[in-house]
């Protein structure tokens, strides 16, 4: 299999080179050549695999020849045998909907599907081709801490993870913070997120420094996170219809970088039975708007909400699927971003518009009804969901049957759920004893020089 950039600027490559290079280096994003065809036969007999298994079978033509079978199982298994559930994303019944539990990792959240694998890929990489990577990120919450469970340990990485000092929530602090591994560099800076974020990019945007360094990122944008995250689709579809391809299931996703139900839509490209697939979001509303008129239109400003995870104001997945909407027509990818550079807004045409239509549907699910269903949820069924779960079985409340995916443990964002229903859900083991925990973390200024001075004193590497 080889992989383009949805900006037309790169020649073709492999799958390995496809992850350890992240974002294409004309800027666009990397999608398969081609989107594998799977027929009804197939579908029945994947019906029936375990997660891992399965897990083999949807990676295999997207990986090729580039990584023995007998190896790629092997770094599934290690992926995996982190999860403390023996079906690893199982579906629970609830009332008139179906949960999809992507909240099994060592983080709580569904982010671990996805990193737990592409920390084992870059080790094995890495070691394959004798180099190094040193990862460098900025962090508001759940990504920095399940980057770090991804790639603990591991030889020939380093992680260095940023987060704003004191705005961050004490769980998720101390979740980066008690990983106390040599590889581990855990960074507190004075500022908000978008300072972090910033200096981050001006790190990467060094380029001789960025190539010295052997700097590299774990964003969602790697082709890797959305192909682990395609799994659970064809898992949760196998429990649900019991392999009967005329029984198509639909999904309500939980959405900020669009990575996630890109990943859904990956899967229905590749012929699973997908009846909806449900775009939610909370009062960060580009992609619910973009839905329904065509038109994606940057806002002033972000909106904090119960659901921090999406919050989120340009999707950087959603370049993937402008691109397959233009059917792979590289040019008009560009000329649309190119309008949303200049103008803050880009429109596709009407028959394309009709296309997104039948592709998704949307919903944005206000801070009140997240509370509310919350409490209506817990009422009928006992069963707490976290906010962003939330959010996605609210707008799926028209279509019973529907699998929502439940994105986070709800014990990881406990005042939005007291708010609801009056007390907290019961951690898992992940989240217990965290604040008594020893705990490593520098504080810096958020400014490029402190963090180059910091990664060269760690890195020993040469001026
Ligand atoms: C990251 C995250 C999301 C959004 O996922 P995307 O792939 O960015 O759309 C939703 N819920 C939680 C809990 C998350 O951590």
């Amino acid at each position: 299999m080889h992989y383009l950039s949805t900006r037309g600027g790169i020649a073709p490559i492999g799958f390995a080179d496809a992850v350890m290079m992240g974002l294409a280096t004309d800027g666009g994003l990397l999608v398969p050549a081609e989107i594998p065809q799977l027929d009804a036969a197939t579908l029945r007999a994947w019906s029936g695999l375990s997660f891992q298994d399965l897990a083999l079978e949807v990676l295999t033509p997207f990986v090729g020849d580039e990584i023995p079978r007998a190896d790629l199982r092997a770094l599934i298994d290690r992926s995996y045998a982190t999860f403390t559930h023996p079906e690893v994303t199982p579906v629970i019944k609830t009332g008139g909907q179906r949960i999809l539990e992507l909240f099994h990792g060592p983080t709580a959240a569904f982010k671990d599907v996805a990193l737990q694998l592409l920390g084992n890929l870059f080790a094995y990489l890495l070691a394959r081709d004798g180099s190094q990577l040193n990862i460098v990120g900025a962090t508001s919450g759940d990504t920095g801490s399940a980057a770090i469970y991804g790639v603990r340990g591991k030889e020939r990485i380093q992680i260095f993870i940023l987060h704003p000092k004191g705005r961050v929530s004490p769980i998720q602090e101390r979740q980066m913070t008690t990983v106390l591994d040599a590889n581990v560099h855990n960074i507190a800076v004075q500022g908000t997120f978008d300072d972090a974020q910033r200096v981050v990019k001006s790190l990467f945007n060094d380029l001789p420094f960025k190539s010295a360094y052997r700097l590299g990122a774990v964003n969602s944008i790697n082709w890797a996170r959305i192909l682990a995250q395609t799994v659970y689709y064809f898992y949760a579809w196998g429990r649900v219809s019991g392999g009967d391809p005329a029984q198509p299931v639909s999904f309500s996703v939980p959405t900020g970088n669009f990575g996630d139900v890109f990943a859904g839509y990956l899967a229905r490209r590749m012929g699973l039975p997908i009846e909806r697939l449900v775009i939610a979001t909370n009062r960060n509303d580009i992609l619910t708007r973009f839905v329904k008129t065509g038109v994606y239109a940057i806002e002033d400003r972000v909106h904090q909400t119960l659901s921090p995870a999406m919050d989120i104001q340009l999707a950087s997945n959603f370049e993937r699927y402008l691109y397959h909407l233009h059917d792979g027509d590289t040019a008009q990818v560009r000329a649309l971003l190119g309008d949303l550079q200049d103008t803050g807004r880009l429109s596709v045409d009407p028959a394309r518009h009709a296309q997104v239509q039948a592709d998704f549907s949307a919903a944005a699910v206000s801070d009140p009804e997240t509370l509310d269903q919350i409490r209506a949820t817990f009422a009928s069924s006992g069963y707490i969901l976290c906010p962003h779960t939330a959010v996605g079985v609210r707008a799926a409340q028209d279509l019973p049957g529907c699998v929502c995916l439940a994105t986070a443990h709800p014990a990881k964002f406990g005042e939005a759920v007291r708010e609801a229903i009056g007390q907290e859900a019961p951690p898992p083991p992940s989240l217990l004893g965290l604040l008594e925990k020893e705990s490593r973390c520098v504080e810096l200024d958020a400014t490029p020089e402190a963090i180059k001075g910091h990664l060269q004193s760690v890195l020993e590497v040469p001026t």
